[in-house]
């Protein structure tokens, strides 16, 4: 697919805000710093379409914008733990979980990980939940430059394997490296053959 535009079209708190309209969503999510922005940026051609945060977890807004005047690229916030009392809480924000339970315009949910990781708890409590809401989803390895391919493909099967045994079906993965390119041919390839099922 050939990226011919990709505009901001707005921010939503919440699902009741979010646009009305007919195209369908392809919705990125994934833990602070993963990635998300640069891979936005690398998916859609600009240099700064998504914001490359130095302090991560700052956006709380559902952001959407305009790829092709054809489909919506949907910045989900992302998911974390927050400190509490009592050690730590999984801290998920609502209107995300109401996003992703409930837009009809939903296609598909890019779930990104952090490719240079064992199996976090954090991200498979998130796909184990996001699994059950039956969203469709796929997983993005990010950053693989930073560490050598094979490295990649062992962390890649560890987690495919830590689904498996979560009773998730497996789904698809990409790998991706916003500094050298990698992974933007195939997932615009798989957006390309969404939008055309
Ligand atoms: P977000 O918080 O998930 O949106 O993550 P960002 O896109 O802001 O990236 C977090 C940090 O990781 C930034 O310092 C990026 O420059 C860096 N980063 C993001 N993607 C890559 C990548 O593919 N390779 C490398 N080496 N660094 C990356």
């Amino acid at each position: 697919m050939k990226i011919l535009s990709a505009v901001f079209h707005s921010s939503a708190p919440d699902l009741t805000a979010c646009p009305v309209h007919d195209r369908p969503e392809f919705a990125f999510i994934g833990r602070s710093n993963v990635g998300k922005s640069s891979l936005i940026n690398l998916l859609t051609g600009h240099g700064r379409l998504a914001k490359v945060s130095g302090t991560p977890g700052k956006t709380r807004l559902i952001n959407f914008f305009t790829i092709n005047n054809r489909w919506s690229l949907v910045d989900l916030p992302g998911y974390g733990y927050a400190k509490v009392a009592k050690g730590e809480r999984y801290k998920f924000n609502e209107a995300v979980a109401d996003y992703l339970e409930g837009r009809p315009n939903l296609a598909n949910v890019f779930v990104l990980i952090d490719s240079r990781l064992p199996p976090q708890a954090l991200d498979l409590e998130f796909i184990r939940w996001l699994a059950a809401t039956e969203a469709p989803f796929d997983l993005v390895f990010t950053k693989a430059d930073k560490q050598s391919a094979n490295q990649t493909a062992s962390n890649v099967a560890a987690f495919k394997r830590a689904l498996a045994d979560a009773d998730v079906a497996a789904p698809r993965a990409f790998v991706s490296s916003a500094t050298k390119g990698k992974g933007r041919a195939e997932i615009l390839a798989r957006i390309s053959e969404l939008l055309d099922a």
